[in-house]
């Protein structure tokens, strides 16, 4: 499947409204035989990373960012299930501390970007204060701006860096995203996941789709885009950016790294 059409274009103007969040196209089969898939791709995700470190020209970064409930744990979870958990790493990223908030706001991310032979994963990222930060009118819209462009730098240089950028939206539904909290409040193993702000924020869900739709449009680039994944069902999402993980690893056309000395002759005894 080619999923460039989910690819927001550099500069574009963006309306999600436009985006369908029930979109299947990357989940055809049935349950049991997209799971299968997942696995399959999750396997062959494992093999990648593993030449990936060998090789170290190259470090991966994952960008993950949704409304509450759209998904970002579930993704990381399923998607990277069988990657050897020394070869990736998920970050969260939560409010900022009050040391976070006396520096400029990529401070915190940049010691956790990937070095060559990294997979790292952002749950939130730098986004965040492009987008709560704005809801909340934290910034001033000119500020918001220059933190576009400066996010946009930022990363470019860690493309210029070797690093392969890919950036996920999580796009679900008000209706979906209702749902899953109700299902939150209702199931005891879930309950400790929710919080009255989580209604807050909902009650902003116009302002957030404006604000999510403003950046993708600011700071997807050709070295660093973003992907809009359809997120009502799970399995689409989790096949969707498996799959453009994979497509973007394959095409690194990365090789194991010879032997480091003549290996001719070497016997263990
Ligand atoms: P959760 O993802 O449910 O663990 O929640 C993390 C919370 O931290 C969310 O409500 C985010 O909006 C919030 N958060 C993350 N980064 C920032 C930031 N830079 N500024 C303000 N809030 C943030
Ligand atoms: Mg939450």
């Amino acid at each position: 499947m080619n999923f460039s059409k989910y690819r927001i274009k550099p500069g574009s103007r963006v309306d999600l409204k436009k985006w369908d969040p029930d979109d299947r196209s990357a989940s055809p089969d049935s349950k049991e035989e997209d799971h299968k898939r997942l696995t399959e791709l999750g396997v062959r995700l494992n093999e990648l990373q593993d030449i990936l470190y060998a090789e170290r020209k190259h470090g991966v970064l994952v960008v993950l960012q949704g409304m509450d409930t759209s998904g970002k744990d579930g993704t990381i979870r399923h998607v990277f299930s069988e990657v050897d958990p020394l070869g990736v790493q998920a970050v969260r990223f939560k409010a900022p501390t009050e040391d976070e908030l006396a520096h400029d706001f990529l401070w915190r991310v940049h010691p956790h970007a990937p070095g060559k032979g990294e997979v790292v994963i952002f749950n939130r990222s730098h986004y965040e204060d492009v987008l709560v930060v704005r809801v909340h009118k934290l910034i001033t819209p000119a500020e918001c701006k220059r933190r576009y462009a400066e996010i946009r730098n930022f990363e470019r240089l860690l493309a210029e860096s070797a690093t392969v950028i890919l950036k996920f939206y999580l796009h679900i539904s008000k209706d979906e995203q209702k749902r899953r909290l109700q299902e939150r409040l209702d199931d005891p193993k879930k309950q400790w996941k929710f919080s009255r702000g989580d209604l807050a924020e909902r009650k902003l869900w116009s302002q957030y789709m404006k604000a999510y739709a403003d950046a993708l449009g600011a700071t997807s680039t050709d070295q660093a885009p973003w992907y809009v994944v359809p997120a009502n069902s799970k399995t689409n999402r989790n096949l969707f950016i498996s799959s453009v993980l994979l497509d973007t690893l394959e095409g690194l056309k990365m090789r194991y790294p010879p032997p480091q000395e003549n290996l001719e002759g070497i016997v263990v005894q």
